[in-house]
């Protein structure tokens, strides 16, 4: 066992192999649950409807989703990291995967969702089409 600080209420506590505290592990055992439940009954309720009915917050579902829980139900979508195209598990899009992989910048979308204010786009539109 060793001492980690637990990625979502950053205390302390002794891993193992489980990536967070017990405490945090139930709530979040909880959430799922909670979510699950919701979209069972709902299965076309959008991310915010979830939130609001479940009283889970969007971070969490959004996490949910990024691990893969809730693939079942593709209507959640939550936005690739790097061209903000809209995905329903992971961190990234196929073409960014594969940009990703082959170690070329990806996709040419210049949208940046989630970061707020300055952006630097410097990636030239318009005159290449693929
Ligand atoms: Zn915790
Ligand atoms: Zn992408």
């Amino acid at each position: 066992m060793e001492l980690r600080n637990c990625p979502r209420c950053g205390k302390l506590f002794a891993s193992s192999g489980r990536g967070m505290c017990s405490q945090c592990l139930q709530e979040d055992a909880r959430d799922y649950d909670l979510v699950r439940n919701y979209l069972r009954s709902n299965p076309g309720a959008n991310m915010v409807e979830v939130s609001r009915e479940t009283g889970v917050e969007l971070g969490k579902i959004e996490e949910f989703i990024r691990q893969g829980r809730l693939l079942a139900y593709n209507k959640l979508h939550v936005a690739c990291e790097m061209c903000g195209a809209p995905i329903t598990s992971g961190r990234l899009c196929e073409n960014c995967q594969r940009g990703f992989r082959a170690g070329e910048p990806a996709a040419d979308k210049p949208e940046v969702k989630e970061t707020r204010g300055k952006v630097h786009l410097d990636r030239r539109r318009g005159d290449r089409r693929s």
